[in-house]
């Protein structure tokens, strides 16, 4: 690295993010000095629009979750599937594990920066358009090498431990080659804003929709309604579906729910104003959540698949668990990453994996659309669509893998 001015900070984090914002505020509110590092201007665009219940439990913690509730963010209270003439609900206010109930769906831009926001107002310093391009973990104070992007400039910031809520810009993951390729087949998604004009039938405003293609079972569609009346809709299909379709994202996305008569139904009036995006490969995984002077958050980590929208809540998870644990190890104790941080955090991701898994073989759909199932079985169910993945005492994150085969079974043999 070349010589430059070198800043002496406690804890950087890199990236603004949900992950970031939660993370910073939370040591912050600690007494610990935070800089956060982030390569854009915010309000950015990000996907990511419905969120789940146990995500409040983090907003709360960091003391942001009145400016949330006073947004105007549309509410939601669950999730609402849809595949062919079958339908069904789940509601986040009935669910085995007690907790927030209600939550929101929300464009990220306005969220993000609303959290960023409320992390700067309690007095985290966040640096935007200022990114991070090398890092040097070989002394003991890791030294990071930042690039302002408006002039150029650049600077080194030295500290006792960096966080990094980078999302997909996987700053320590490709910095300190800790990637490994995820399990997951690599499956694309194209989505756009539409204004949806809709009369409310098979469309629940306060729940995400999420609709099966009605003969590819593992292409299925998201629908999130917003409070301005437009509506987040996409498709998410794995990679080789999209052979022979069209190459315009707009056409390709409208001859994927053209082939949904249910879904199509919904968005008959949609007022189609927006260019669609796609973003593709998404899934990732690495070879460790932390070493000596980082650990890893959100995104940055790990990312299973967009299917129960449970990106943000694990992004805020992760945070809550790493700020905490920082702050003990700042204060003089001695931690157990491992212990403490990276194996109780992969126990709900990996009950969240068999329950993905479980979504595009087709068996965890059976059991969704189960007409019959006991309601105590949907509560625990719904409790695990809500975000509460790590509470143990509901069997259906025990045992998920067991107990969803066993589900499975019945669903089939009925
Ligand atoms: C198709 C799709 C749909 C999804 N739908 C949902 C959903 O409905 N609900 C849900 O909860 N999740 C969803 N997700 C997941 C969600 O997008 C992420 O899990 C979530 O945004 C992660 O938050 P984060 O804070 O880790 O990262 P991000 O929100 O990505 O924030 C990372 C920040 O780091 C900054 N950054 C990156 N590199 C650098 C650098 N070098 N220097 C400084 N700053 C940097 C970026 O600019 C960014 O602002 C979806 C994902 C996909 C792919």
């Amino acid at each position: 690295m070349k010589s430059l001015e070198v800043e002496q900070r406690q804890v950087v984090v890199i990236g603004a993010g949900p992950s970031g914002a939660i993370a910073g505020a939370l040591l912050k509110r600690n007494g610990h000095d935070v800089l956060v590092l982030e390569r854009q201007r915010f309000p950015r665009f990000s996907i990511g629009e419905s969120l789940l219940s146990h995500c409040l439990d983090f907003v709360e913690e960091a003391g942001m979750l009145d400016a949330v509730r006073a947004a105007g963010f549309q509410t939601k209270h669950g999730a609402a599937f849809g595949w062919g003439e079958r339908y069904t609900e789940f509601d986040f206010r009935d669910t085995f594990t007690p907790g927030q109930g209600s939550t929101y769906q929300v464009l990220r831009a306005d969220f993000d920066k609303l959290l960023a926001d409320q992390a700067e107002l309690q007095g985290v310093e966040i640096r935007y358009e200022e990114e991070i391009f090398a890092v040097d973990f070989s002394a003991d104070r890791p030294r990071l090498s930042v690039r302002r992007l408006a002039d150029g400039h650049e600077y080194q910031v030295e500290c006792a431990f960096v966080l990094d809520g980078s999302g997909y810009g996987r700053v320590l993951p490709r910095l300190l080659d800790l990637d490994t390729p995820s399990n997951f087949p690599v499956r694309q998604a194209v989505f756009t804003h539409v204004e949806d004009r809709s009369d409310g039938t098979g469309f629940d405003r306060e729940k995400i929709l999420i609709t099966t293609h009605p003969t590819l079972r593992d292409v299925w569609f998201w629908t999130i309604p917003f409070s301005n009346g437009r509506c987040s809709v996409g498709v998410v299909a794995d990679a080789t579906r999209y052979q022979g379709r069209p190459e315009d994202l707009d056409a390709c996305l409208k001859q994927f729910i053209e082939e949904t008569p249910s879904l199509h139904k919904v968005l008959k009036n949609a007022v189609w104003d927006t260019p669609a995006r796609t973003i593709g490969g998404y899934s990732a995984n690495v070879k460790a959540l932390h070493g000596p002077g980082f650990a890893l958050l959100g995104n940055a980590a790990e990312f299973l698949d967009p299917v129960f929208s449970s990106g943000v809540t694990i992004a805020m998870r992760s945070a809550s668990m790493a700020a905490g644990l920082l702050h003990r190890q700042l204060s003089g104790e001695t931690v157990d990453w491992e212990q403490d941080f990276a194996i109780p955090l992969k126990r709900g991701v990996d009950t969240f994996r068999v329950y993905v898994e479980g979504w595009y073989d087709g068996s965890f759909q059976d059991v969704i659309y189960y007409e019959k199932a006991q309601p105590e079985i949907r509560r625990m169910i719904s409790s695990i669509l809500a975000g509460y993945a790590w509470d143990a005492k509901n069997p259906y994150v025990a045992e998920p893998r067991r107990r969803l085969r066993v589900l499975a079974e019945v669903c089939a043999s009925q």
